[in-house]
């Protein structure tokens, strides 16, 4: 398991791999933060793909190619708005990471990455939102042996030192 999962910091954008997540809104348009560079860096291709996609509900994934980027497939999903935590704000994304992971076996990617989703513009507690990201990756990788890796790309020192930290934790 632990070799299944890396903690890079980085840009999203460059990574050679089948399947890049974009933190996403419902409507798939387009947006700022990750979202905002995953566009630019593919190209206007994407959104006219997006755009016919017509739309992804909070929780859910959708699946798209990667146009020129490096990665094959973009896997967009939508992560919950933070509302104080009683807005069903955890399992919006668990489910979040969950349909990533399963759309990525849908078209047999082996290696792909995800930002920490939700905790830029939407707020997510960056903690808690990690745990999340590392717990429920983690159990879908001991069900399935399609995805050889995933890689868990963090903008930024602080995202950095939480995942490396709560990896340590979790994989204890
Ligand atoms: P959300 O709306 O889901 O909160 P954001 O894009 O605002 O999404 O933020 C999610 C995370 O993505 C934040 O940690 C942000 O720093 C990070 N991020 C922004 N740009 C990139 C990038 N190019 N590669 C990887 N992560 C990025």
């Amino acid at each position: 398991m632990k070799e299944r999962i890396k903690i890079i910091e980085g840009d999203i954008t460059k990574l050679e791999v089948d399947a890049i997540v974009n933190a996403a809104n419902t409507s798939l348009l387009g947006g700022g933060g990750v979202d905002g560079a995953i566009h630019r860096a593919a190209g206007p291709e994407l959104l006219k793909e997006t755009r016919q996609i017509g739309g992804c509900p909070t929780g859910e994934a959708r699946l798209s190619k990667g146009y020129r980027l490096p990665a094959k497939w973009v896997i967009h999903t939508v992560g919950p708005v933070w509302a104080g935590g009683n807005k069903n704000e955890d399992v919006l994304l668990s489910n979040c990471y969950k349909n990533s992971l399963r759309a990525a076996v849908e078209v047999s990617a082996r290696t792909i990455a995800f930002p920490s989703i939700s905790t830029g513009a939407y707020r997510f507690p960056l903690d808690r939102a990690t745990e999340i990201a590392i717990k429920e990756t983690k159990r879908f990788l001991e069900s399935d042996d399609t995805i050889r890796e995933v890689i868990f790309v963090c903008f930024g020192e602080k995202v950095l030192k939480t995942y490396q930290d709560l990896y340590s934790t979790i994989m204890a």
